[in-house]
């Protein structure tokens, strides 16, 4: 995207690295970008920003922090009460301001460690408190690298302001669990990000948009959705990351005509850092995107039982409840849908108890879902709560997760493959115009605070978990004719 010469570089924030993890155009469009074009904040990003505040409430009362607060709105005001707060020696220190140079920043707390610096026998480390986990990975130990890094910003702000650098940082995430962080590992990643971010304010790195599934959290993402279907932008085919959008654009392909014309070639040329297979799958998106019509590339085989479960979970994630279980049984003669909802948070377990109690009756059946969602939370559910082992596991020894089979099996003319979208391309509709679980989440909420007057908010909620199960159904059937079709062709063989 062409730009003018930037007036003036603005200060850089930790706010801007972690969003400049996220997607980099988003950091130069909250910069430099027309604010007209931004979408609203929705009822959810407001609430998620509400939970955010409440949760940083609650982990400095769990933890028994007594934290010196800084809550003047003037930056320079609050950079110097904090420089007062640290040279006194305050344990911690909540939302104070730190500025150094072209960099700014508002840590979430400060605290007061043993060890010299411009201060006498103290200094502060950075502590951040998020409300998602610390880890990107848990078993692998691999930390959240947008979180790290926001430390490491920290960490060099102080060494400007102390005199000397913390090597240490910490995490008190969603479950309030106190992650220690050693800073070094990081410190290359975290130097090349500032430069980049540099490069990006200083005109020197040119930025444009590159559609994600990241995009569905960005208030930049009608104009950015806009920009991409005017250009025909490559990075609408799905997989299209951003490294893998700059090698094909090196390699003369920018758009998603011109991906799916190398399909028209004999062979296939290669690109930096895409491989063949991968290639391919890009480039059979990109022909199916201009088709308008979902393919499928090779027969799926799904068992033949008497009894089909298309089961499909509700969650509230800040107060992580599960809910609601829905299910479709579908057998020859039809089918029906059960739900069983906690109506509060504290019948959570009674609702998973009589779940169980329903499946443990059945027998000679298969189970479909979408994507390893439900699987995870039952796993953790089993956890907090008892279940016979051996009903779990057959529970999903005897399942599909249609997901896969979308992936590995499909391609769909649409960038995302949620089993809203890909169901909305074999014509299935919702009875809400923008349905998610997020918005039953909120909806959710809302009914459990006034359960006497929230039947209207209840039903809604168990149509949309009953239409994620039907629509699973027309997946299901749709990838069974299809792979009919193919199974002729199979068995004739080539010529
Ligand atoms: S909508 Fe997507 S591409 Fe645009 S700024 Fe946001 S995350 Fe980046």
């Amino acid at each position: 995207m062409g730009r003018k010469p930037l007036p003036k570089m603005p200060a850089i924030t930790a706010t801007h690295i972690y969003d400049y993890l996220m997607c980099p155009h988003r950091v130069y469009l909250d910069e430099f970008g027309d604010k007209a074009l931004m979408d609203e904040e929705s009822d959810f990003q407001r609430l998620l920003w509400e939970r955010g505040s409440t949760h940083e409430e609650e982990a400095l009362e769990r933890l028994g922090l007594d934290v010196c607060r800084v809550d003047l709105a003037d930056p320079e005001e609050r950079e110097r009460e904090t420089f007062r707060l640290m040279k006194k020696g305050e344990n911690f220190i909540y939302q104070g301001g730190l500025s150094s140079g072209s960099m700014r920043g508002r840590p979430d707390l400060l605290e007061k460690t043993e060890g010299r610096s411009r201060f006498g026998s103290h200094f502060y480390v950075p502590v951040e408190l998020k409300s998602g986990s610390a880890y990107q990975d848990e078993d692998a130990g691999t930390l959240k690298e947008h979180y790290v890094l926001q430390l490491s910003f920290y960490a060099d702000v102080l060494e400007q302001l102390q005199g000397t650098k913390p090597e240490n940082g910490k995490i008190i995430d969603g479950e309030f669990r106190v992650v220690p962080v050693e800073l070094a590992p990081f410190e290359l990643d975290y130097a090349q990000r500032l430069s980049e971010i540099r490069a990006l304010f200083s005109g020197e790195m040119p930025s444009e948009p590159c559609i994600g599934s990241i995009c569905g959290q960005c208030h930049w993402q009608t104009y950015c959705l806009d920009w991409a279907k005017e250009r025909d932008d490559v990075s609408l085919v799905r997989r299209v990351s951003r490294p893998r959008k700059e090698s094909l654009k090196k390699g003369g392909i920018s758009t998603v005509g011109a991906l799916a014309d190398l399909a028209k070639k004999k062979s296939l040329p290669s690109f930096d850092r895409i491989s063949t297979g991968a290639l391919q799958q890009m480039v059979r998106r990109a022909v199916v995107i201009k088709q308008g019509k979902p393919v499928i590339n090779s027969p799926v085989e799904l068992p033949v039982v008497e009894l089909e479960l298309f089961f499909d979970i509700e969650t509230e994630p800040w107060e992580d409840v599960c809910y609601l279980y829905g299910v479709v049984e579908r057998r020859k003669d039809g089918q029906r849908f059960l739900s069983f909802f906690a109506d509060s948070h504290a019948d959570e377990e009674r609702t998973w108890h009589a779940f169980w109690e329903y499946i443990s009756g059945m027998e000679n059946y298969h189970m479909y879902h979408y994507a390893p969602y439900e699987r995870r939370i039952l796993a953790q559910l089993s956890e907090r709560y008892s279940c016979d082992p051996e009903l779990f596991r057959t529970f999903f020894a005897n399942s599909t997760d249609l997901y896969r089979v979308v992936e590995r099996h499909t391609d769909w003319p649409s960038h995302s493959y949620s089993i809203k979208s890909v169901s909305k391309s074999l014509g299935f509709e919702y009875s809400e115009p923008d349905p998610g679980g997020l918005k039953a989440a909120m909806w959710y909420q809302d009914f459990a605070q006034n359960p006497e007057t929230g039947g209207a908010l209840k039903e809604r909620i168990i149509q949309y978990n009953k239409e994620d199960c039907e629509a699973m159904i027309v997946l299901k059937d749709w990838l069974v004719a299809k792979s009919r079709e193919l199974e002729p062709s199979r068995r004739k063989g080539p010529g």
